[in-house]
């Protein structure tokens, strides 16, 4: 079979909220800010900074104003803070981000776990952050968590995701992220998926989060491609998981995703060598080993040495 790919896609990088979120150890403020200023030189549209929530239920993220404060901003990069409800908008704009993603789960129990409302209450408030955005010129994305399964509920029909994909876009935002907040999709049923919101929303501008919790994160980007999706979420050196999902690991690992997808002749736009290095200078800063595993092989064109003949 021959793959149909398109010439290009676009990776966002989520690792200095999704991966930092789940470490034990916190990153200090001037780590965060050499994080973030680094990769905004890899050539990435979108980066995903921090979260905008209360700090008693995430401390890793209770100082994303001052990360936002301090960061050297690249013109072309578009930066990110997600948010849960009004509140969290507020201390965005304040912040001065560029788009805020509002995240809202597909399954009851997970929502009432990650933001304590129910999905009910979450739709309304995203009806007032995007509201409140709209008025202060900040574009606001919804990202659909457990899209593809809950950890506590199992299956999440596939009617539940596109209903709610419906109601967000009827409250005005610009795009929607299926995510797969605890690795349970699996390729096939991203496709279904895929093709199901585009049937319903075609010209929709729609993003895949993946977690690399059973080790289908890949195989699920490449179906989503060939769905017809082009944009997807990966943490850089496979950092990250959730603090509120059990046994849940990292996300997609940036270099990884764009080393296959570059391999395959998908353009990305992103510098893999600056990649690489800031992966490694990230795995000294959190100080443990990052699952990615091109930062450790290198780059497929990097040839090894051939061994001299021992004995001469
Ligand atoms: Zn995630």
């Amino acid at each position: 079979m021959v793959l149909n790919l398109p010439g290009q896609a676009e990776v966002i990088e989520v690792g200095p909220r999704d991966g930092l979120q789940n470490e034990k150890t916190l990153l200090d403020l001037p780590s965060k800010v050499r994080l973030v200023s680094t990769l905004s030189r890899c050539g990435f549209r979108k980066i995903e900074v921090g979260s905008f929530v209360h700090p008693d239920l995430v401390p890793q993220m209770a100082d994303t104003d001052r990360v936002f404060e301090v960061i050297e901003r690249h013109p072309s990069v578009g930066y990110v803070g997600l948010v849960a409800n009004a509140r969290g908008a507020q201390r965005a704009a304040r912040a001065g981000v560029d788009e805020v993603n509002f995240v809202i789960a597909a399954s009851e129990t997970f929502n009432q776990q990650n933001v304590r409302k129910s999905v009910a209450r979450s739709l309304a408030e995203l009806g007032e952050v995007a509201g409140f955005c709209k008025s202060q010129g900040i574009s606001v994305w919804c990202s659909v968590a457990t899209a593809f399964g809950c950890p506590f509920e199992g299956h999440v029909p596939e009617q539940r995701v596109l209903a709610l994909v419906e109601s967000a876009l009827s409250l005005g935002v610009a795009g929607i992220t299926l995510a797969d907040t605890t690795g349970m999709a699996n390729p096939v049923q991203v496709a279904n998926l895929v093709s199901s919101v585009k049937r319903c929303a075609s010209g929709l501008p729609l993003a895949l989060h993946f977690h690399n919790t059973r080790g289908m994160g890949v195989a699920n980007i490449l179906a989503g491609l060939q769905a017809g999706c082009m944009s997807f979420d990966a943490s850089i050196g496979g950092l990250g998981g959730c603090p509120f999902a059990p046994g849940a690991t990292g996300n997609v690992c940036t270099e990884d995703v764009v080393h296959m997808l570059e391999e395959m002749g998908v353009q990305t736009g992103i510098d893999l060598d600056i990649l690489i290095a800031v992966a490694r200078d990230l795995e000294s800063m959190v100080g443990h080993p990052l699952p990615g595993q091109v930062m450790k092989a290198g780059k497929r064109s990097q040839l090894q040495r051939v061994p001299s003949a021992s004995g001469r």
